[in-house]
């Protein structure tokens, strides 16, 4: 599809782009156009022209929904700087990577598909899926919730955390993984990273503290229970970690204090889906363990 390239289509002018080449080298801002043009259905289609220049391919997603285009340019922006920094990107290939927040508990995923497009501007573009989904799977929601989920881990603000990720959940709920998903994080430093991806654990984490800190506890629990109920294996070594460290009577320590990982499965999974959970790696470990470690360890 070839379009008009206008003020509208342009993030910035030619001015702005190449004065912040020149000035601002470390800015993705100057390294290509970025153009968003509205598709039939009303959803954008955000690219780049000018990568070549770096000899990276060209990219774009496609069927973005208007309220998410400021974080296609910064999603462009953070896989264009990865990619130029140190990650070759091919066609028919996966990235892998932290492209939101300094600090995430969790990489984002996506696959590079080549986008079917026939215009001499526009031919040889990759285009950014879900990670292993394939080209006409279009726009990709896991990817941007895990952007939106990164966000909402930083946000102070509740009111602003609670709204970043109730967007999230609506454009993507996240999966009933099987049982023991999760079981074998190690939780003081657990890279979520599947969990997210797949159950969209994050969000519902984040969303339970954005209701705690606005005194709505009721809620809160409510989508504790959600995130345990899509992994279990993670509810129940997460669980034990907290029991295991945290003495304190606030809501959340007395939720999870009393919480009946099967109880809440046989509630909250769909019908049918809720086996028997693997074994507690640390209790099973313990067992091994000599009686007068354990002893000493607990004095
Ligand atoms: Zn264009």
């Amino acid at each position: 599809m070839r379009h008009e390239i206008t003020a509208e289509t342009r993030l910035v002018g030619p001015v702005t782009r190449l004065y912040r080449r020149y000035f601002k080298p470390e800015d993705p801002h100057g390294w290509a156009d970025y153009h968003c043009v509205e598709e039939p259905e009303g959803t954008l289609w955000v690219h780049t022209h000018g990568l070549r220049r770096w000899r990276l391919p060209d990219l774009e997603f496609v069927d973005v929904p208007p309220d998410m285009l400021g974080y296609a340019h910064q999603m462009l922006f953070e896989i264009v700087a990865h990619a130029k920094a140190r990650l070759p990107l091919a066609a028919e290939s996966d990235i892998e990577g932290v492209f939101s927040a300094p600090v995430q508990s969790f990489h984002q995923l996506a696959t590079l598909r080549w986008a079917p497009r026939e215009d001499p501007d526009h031919r040889e573009s990759l285009r950014i899926v879900d990670w292993g989904h394939p080209v006409e799977s279009g726009f990709p929601r896991r990817l941007f919730v895990s952007h939106i989920a990164a966000w909402a881990d930083l946000a102070e603000d509740p009111a602003r955390k609670e709204a970043l990720c109730r967007r999230a959940l609506a454009m993507f709920p996240g999966c009933f993984l099987e049982m023991g998903a999760g079981a074998d994080i190690k939780p003081g430093r657990a890279d979520l990273t599947d969990l997210q991806h797949r159950a969209n654990l994050s969000v519902y984490l984040s969303l339970a503290q954005a209701l705690f800190d606005q005194d709505r506890p009721g809620e809160a629990t409510g989508y504790l229970e959600e995130a345990i109920a899509r992994c279990p294996g993670w509810g129940q070594t997460y669980r034990d970690y907290l029991v295991r460290k945290y003495r304190r009577k606030d809501a959340f320590m007395n939720f999870w204090r009393d919480a009946e990982i099967m109880e809440i499965c046989a509630r909250r999974r769909p019908a049918n889906t809720s086996g028997p959970l693997p074994r507690p790696k640390a209790k099973a470990a313990a067992a091994r363990k000599p009686k007068t470690r354990g002893k000493r360890k607990t004095a």
